[in-house]
Parts: structure tokens; C-alpha cells; sequence
């Protein structure tokens, strides 16, 4: 069985992360969306709000049966070898994302050789969609609509009205 795990701050999902989660279901027999807990990038939404983020995002395609959502700490394989997931997904924007996400995929590799990192290409729509921009333009009140699932634009808006 090929099951992979897509980890990542998630703060908020964003079209992007929604797109690679949906192509993913077609290609693996299993995927996990894990949300890292505690990370150092001092995350906006609790891992809660992003694991519901995540699971509304999903409730738009019913037919996709095979993603879990859940939360983790520490090392990303130690987290996939508990699972049991042999595959680690990571998706590249640009050559920037590739050179980071290099370093990632080898230090993983050398840790536990038996989990092979995928990488997805961004679909062209989404190349300029992050999170941090999400973050950004809805600290200003400017319009994010295209970059997150319709669902959560309420809800993003709202975090940063208070
Ligand atoms: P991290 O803090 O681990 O980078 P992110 O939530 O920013 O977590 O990203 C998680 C994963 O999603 C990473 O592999 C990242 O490359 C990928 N990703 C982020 N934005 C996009 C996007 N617009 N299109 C496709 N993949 C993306």
C-alpha cells in the first residue's frame, strides 16, 4: 500500500495545499495531511483551527475517501514511520522551494532511508500562493479570496478583524 504523508504549517490551507492533497488522492492509496504542532514559525491559527481549516476544505469533494488529517511534533519520519506512511509528499513552487525542500528531502533520507520524499510541481494557478502571503494580504484587509478555499475566506477574515 502506498501511503503518504503531505506535512506542513497549513496557517491557513491555502487553493495550493488544496490542489496537491486532491491530486495526491489519485496517486497514492492512502494520504495523511498532518499539521505540525509547535513549529517555530510562531503559527496564526492553533493547530485545531488548521485541522478544521483542512477538514472543511475537504467536505467540497465527498468522493475522496482516502485523506486523514492529523496533528504532529517533532521529527517529520519519525511521525511517518509511526503512521506507517512510506512516502513523505512535499510540493515546489519554484527554484527557491526546490533548493530548501533538497536539503529537507536529504537530511529525511538519511534519518530513514526506507521513506522516499515526492515532490509534486505547483500547479501554474497556484505558483504564487503561500500562506504567509494569505497572512499578509488578510492583515491589511485586502482581498484573499483566490488564494484559500471559499469556505475559509470567512473565517481567515475574521481572525484578522479582531
Ligand atoms: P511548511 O512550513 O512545512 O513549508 P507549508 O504549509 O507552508 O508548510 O507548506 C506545506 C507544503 O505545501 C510544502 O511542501 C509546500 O511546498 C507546499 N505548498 C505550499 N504552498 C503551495 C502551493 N501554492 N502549491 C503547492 N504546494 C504548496
Amino acid at each position: 500500500m502506498t501511503h503518504a504523508l503531505f506535512p506542513g504549517s497549513f496557517d491557513p490551507p491555502t487553493l495550493g495545499h488544496l490542489d496537491l492533497i486532491l491530486r495526491a488522492s489519485k496517486m497514492f492509496d492512502k494520504i495523511t495531511v498532518a499539521v505540525l504542532k509547535n513549529n517555530a514559525k510562531n503559527p496564526i491559527f492553533s493547530e485545531q483551527e488548521r485541522v478544521e481549516m483542512l477538514q472543511m476544505s475537504l467536505l467540497a469533494y465527498p468522493t475522496v475517501k482516502n485523506v486523514g488529517i492529523s496533528v504532529f511534533d517533532g521529527l517529520t519520519v519519525r511521525y511517518a514511520e509511526k503512521i506507517g506512511a512510506n512516502v513523505l509528499l512535499r510540493g515546489l513552487r519554484s527554484a527557491v522551494d526546490l533548493e530548501y525542500e533538497k536539503t529537507l528531502a536529504y537530511t529525511n533520507a538519511s534519518v530513514a532511508p526506507e521513506i522516499e520524499t515526492v515532490f509534486f510541481l505547483t500547479d501554474p494557478a497556484y505558483v504564487h500562493v503561500s500562506s504567509t502571503i494569505v497572512r499578509e494580504l488578510a492583515s491589511y484587509q485586502a482581498d484573499f479570496s483566490q488564494m484559500v478555499p471559499d469556505c475559509l475566506v470567512d473565517k481567515i477574515a475574521a481572525h484578522f478583524s479582531k
